[in-house]
């Protein structure tokens, strides 16, 4: 039994206004129904006109996944009744679509995978339903605001995998700057079909629709996977149904059976003349494509001598990325700049911004290069400089971090540490090497992580008189 998984994604395109009309697509924040007009609410007479950069921003995505750009495409009207959708049909593209084919790469579990795409095309959201205790109201805001489709062929092979898929697409959208793509704001949307395979056989497939987190894929695709596997097993069959999922109750919801499918009685929009990509537009995208995110990664790599995995972790998210090479800039030292990003910023970084500016932490990592400051008084340094939003190089110098540079001085703490640890210089004289190492750490306690190790050590095996 093998498992078939395929995505339908959703994806806003960050446009200044709507796909068909002017009013503005920033709608997250704004009060109810006041980001509409009479071509968004589907007034009679009013014409749709086609947002020229939501195409662009398409046609990135288009490229950046290797798909074939079709030069003329179409736009269909989806029809359906609901309350958010004032015009009772949907723009959309359905018979040609804006692009053909392409893949996307990416890992999972170190394992290189490709899931290929079967068609790409544009179209306007519906407005929202909220549901209050007195019942529901509606807002248009979100009416015509643009998406991308995107529809993948059934190439994903677990829940796990398509999780991952969406991951590398979120990075890959926010690389080109089209979207934010931020799943709990509904910037990115998913709806999946799973099948189980048996001895090469298609199985029938089953749909779940409007994920909206990573976790409610991965988790709503294992339940399925396991309701059908078990079915299967005992000689049953899968019927064709589609399926909410009910993140808060862990469970799938049965949302409708296949003799209620619906039928859309598609047909071409007429109010729209067919969408023309002429090969001059095509090339003019391409050469202003920003940097996509595995040559960022491939960069890195060859240009900072990074391993693959931490350029794949820092390139995960642009600003991160962006963030790592003002902090290489600032202290001149990839490599240290890697570390410290890694294993102690990302850790803090909770919103949109970084917890501490590049600069900042260039002077910080420099400090600690120049010996002037141990790694773990710079790391407390850093932690309090997060904390409270001041510089961490002057939290060193309030605090009287900074390292002891003065031999005497070292020379009369270890002179006590050996004092005070018979048992350890008798370990070391007795050929435990590694007594050395206690002897330190001694010493690194009094003088309150303010000494070189290395310079103790040295310290210490002079006063031995081991060397
Ligand atoms: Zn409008």
């Amino acid at each position: 039994m093998r498992t078939v998984i395929g995505l339908e994604i959703h994806v806003q395109l960050k446009t200044r206004t709507k796909l068909f009309c002017g009013c503005s697509a920033d709608y997250f924040a704004a009060p109810p129904n006041t980001l509409t007009c009479p071509v968004c609410l589907g007034m009679p007479g009013a014409l749709p006109v086609l947002n020229r950069r939501a195409v662009e921003l398409a046609l990135r995505v288009a490229l950046a996944l290797g798909a074939r750009v079709q030069e003329i495409s179409r736009f269909d009207r989806k029809n359906y009744f609901y309350p958010d959708l004032p015009k009772g049909y949907q723009i959309t593209q359905r018979e040609f679509p804006l692009a053909l084919g392409g893949a996307l790469r990416f890992r999972v579990d170190d394992e290189e995978r490709t899931v290929r795409v079967r068609e790409m095309h544009l179209e306007e959201d519906a407005g929202k339903l909220i549901h209050t205790d007195d019942g529901a109201r509606v807002d248009m805001n979100r009416c015509g605001v643009p998406l991308i489709e995107i529809v993948t062929e059934p190439d994903i092979r677990s829940p796990k995998e398509a999780r991952e898929f969406l991951r590398a697409l979120r990075t890959l959208l926010r690389h080109l700057r089209v979207s934010d793509a931020d799943m709990e704001k509904g910037e990115l949307r998913c709806d999946a079909n799973i099948s189980i395979s048996v001895d090469g056989t298609m199985g029938t497939k089953t749909e779940i629709k409007n994920l909206n987190s990573f976790r409610a894929v991965e988790r709503a695709l294992a339940a399925e996977e396991e309701r059908q596997r078990a079915l299967l097993s005992r000689g049953g069959t899968v019927e064709q149904v589609t399926f909410g999922w009910d993140e808060h109750a862990g469970r799938l919801v049965l949302q409708r059976a296949k003799e209620e499918a619906h039928d859309y009685r598609y047909f071409p929009e007429p109010d729209l003349v067919p969408l023309v990509v002429t090969r001059e537009w095509l090339e003019r995208v391409e050469r202003e494509m920003p940097e996509l995110p595995w040559e960022r990664e491939e960069r890195f790599v060859r240009e900072y001598g990074l391993s693959g995995k931490d350029a794949g972790i820092l390139i995960e998210e642009p600003a991160r990325a962006d963030y790592y090479e003002e902090v290489v800039r600032a202290c001149g030292d990839p490599g240290e700049a890697a570390g410290w990003v890694l294993s102690e910023i990302l850790s803090y970084w909770k919103g949109e911004s970084p917890p501490i500016g590049a600069e900042a932490l260039g002077r910080l990592i420099t400090a600690v290069r120049s010996g002037k400051i141990s790694r773990t008084n710079a790391k407390e340094a850093l932690e309090e400089a997060i904390a409270s939003g001041r510089d961490p190089l002057e939290i060193v110098e309030e605090r009287g971090l900074s390292l002891l540079s003065d031999e005497e001085e070292l020379r009369r703490v270890a002179e006590e540490v050996v004092a005070e640890n018979p048992k350890a210089v008798e370990d070391f004289r007795a050929g435990k090497k590694q007594a050395i190492g206690f002897l330190v750490g001694q010493a690194m306690r009094k003088t309150k992580g303010r000494a070189d190790a290395k310079r103790l050590s040295r310290i210490f095996l002079e006063i031995l008189g081991a060397n």
